[in-house]
């Protein structure tokens, strides 16, 4: 599948820029008297505009590595280029300004605030950046982009597991970022709310957004542009190995 290179810029050469280099990564977990490797030497390369898809057992590793990614957590060994910067030479501080900025993350169990209506939780990323003055004007309008207008001043609790997502959604989109990171993003949903998340998704990688989602959903992982596996310890391309 390629259906997805609009508004994609190339480098001088003619080729698509990359999003995400990890080189040599290694993840060690102390266990004991042991260590468990929880990624070892793991290279890959995803370009601006792809939509990838993360699969792999449970404990394989998947969640460390989106971890990574985002700068959650750092690597034992290796380097983690995203969009041109070299993450694991920031300090924790730059780091976090740099993913509030860089960086949309959604996760399973949603994440918000009970205690904010749904426009606040999309305002809240926008608190220290450039956004900052226009905030509750463009939280609605990135709650309308998700169909959740008129749901703006709800709490999180009185709406539905979907409508939560969008939500999130939402919240990570505040800053404009160029790339999402989504752990199991549909695993709290049932299938046909999870198929309209997804859609949401893919209309992020058409406006020209990368996505890197994490999935046990095999009809899901079969619509994304490309598939990484993640299995002892290495991450390799699925449909070359004919896993999917
Ligand atoms: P997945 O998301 O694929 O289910 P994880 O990335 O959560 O897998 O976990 C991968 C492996 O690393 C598992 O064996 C898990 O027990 C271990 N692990 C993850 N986080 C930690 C941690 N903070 N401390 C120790 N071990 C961890
Ligand atoms: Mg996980």
């Amino acid at each position: 599948m390629g259906g997805h290179s609009i508004k994609i810029e190339l480098d001088v050469f003619g080729r698509r820029k990359k999003m995400i280099q990890i080189e040599n990564i290694t993840k060690i977990f102390p266990n004991g008297e042991q260590q468990d490797y929880a990624l070892n030497q793991v290279n890959f390369e995803i370009l601006e505009g792809e939509f990838v898809g993360i699969v792999g057992k449970s404990g394989s590793g998947k969640s460390t590595l989106l971890n990574i990614l985002s700068g959650i957590d750092a690597p034992s060994a290796g380097s983690v280029i995203i969009n041109g910067t070299d993450i694991s030479r920031l300090s924790s501080r730059k780091l976090a300004k740099w993913r509030n900025r860089e960086i949309g993350i959604v996760f399973q169990s949603f994440h918000l605030l009970p205690t904010l209506t749904l426009v606040e939780n999309v305002m809240l990323p926008m608190e220290f950046s450039k956004f900052r003055k226009k905030k509750r004007q463009r939280a609605l309008k990135l709650l309308e982009d998700v169909g959740l207008l008129r749901k703006a001043d709800f709490f999180p609790d009185s709406v539905s597991g979907g409508e939560k997502q969008r939500t999130a959604i939402a919240r990570a989109l505040a800053n404009n970022p160029p790339l999402i990171l989504a752990d199991e993003p549909t695993g709290n949903l049932d299938s046909e709310t999870a198929k309209e998340i997804f859609t949401l998704f893919e209309q992020l990688v058409t406006q020209g957004k990368t996505m890197v989602m994490v999935t046990h959903d095999q009809d899901l992982s079969n619509k994304v542009d490309r598939t990484l596996l993640v299995k002892d310890g290495q991450v390799r391309e699925a449909r070359k190995l004919g896993i999917l």
